[in-house]
């Protein structure tokens, strides 16, 4: 009888340490994961894709920011963002402790940032400009009056065409600070 009363008593302790076993593993597992979370968000594309104007508009040879922060965390030259112009050149070099160079002499710096802007007495209220928009900058309703949201506008031009009216203008977003 004793006998039995021992087996049990064993085996309910190696069943706590398997328990306590792997309740530790589980807590070291999720350690890591965060701790990868973390690294992963501070990583150097991530880095490089903050500093990026996020105008998404492939100027760089890429179809988007992201892509290009990808590329120059892989070594690929620095300084074909136009957008971002010598500025973000400067900044870059930094970030990366390269040494500094110009804008790629295949491109041109853009002049001036320039935002949409709608002429809202003339929109019609079509919602023909809203859905081509990637930033979902533009606000309104159907058959109502359409506006931009400045700061959320990069200036992509993508909403000029499908306007039946041509009531939406680029300007310089300096003119709007
Ligand atoms: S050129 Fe600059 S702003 Fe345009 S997609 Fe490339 S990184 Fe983004
Ligand atoms: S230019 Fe037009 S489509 Fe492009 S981000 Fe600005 S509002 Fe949106
Ligand atoms: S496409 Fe032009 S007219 Fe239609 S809602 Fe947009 S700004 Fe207004």
């Amino acid at each position: 009888m004793s006998f039995i009363v021992e087996a049990s008593l064993q085996l309910l302790g190696l069943l706590i340490v398997f328990i306590g076993a792997a309740a530790i593993a589980k807590l070291i597992l999720g350690y890591k994961t965060w701790l990868d979370s973390k690294s992963d968000s501070h990583s150097l594309e991530n880095q490089i894709l903050d500093l990026l104007p996020q105008t998404q508009c492939a100027q760089c040879g890429h179809p988007g920011c992201a892509p290009y922060a990808d590329s120059i965390a892989k070594g690929e030259a620095h300084n074909k963002c136009p957008p971002g112009g010598q500025a973000l050149i400067d900044t870059l070099s930094q970030l990366l402790n390269r040494e500094s160079m110009t804008l790629d002499e295949t491109l041109e710096e853009d002049e001036e940032e320039l935002i949409a802007v709608i002429r809202e007495e003339e929109c019609i209220g079509c919602a023909k400009c809203g859905p081509v928009c990637p930033t979902d900058a533009i606000v309104g309703a159907n058959n109502m009056m359409h506006t931009v949201i400045l700061q959320d506008c990069t200036g992509c031009e993508l909403c000029l065409p499908p306007c039946p009216v041509d009531c939406i203008d680029l300007v310089p977003r300096s003119q709007y600070l």
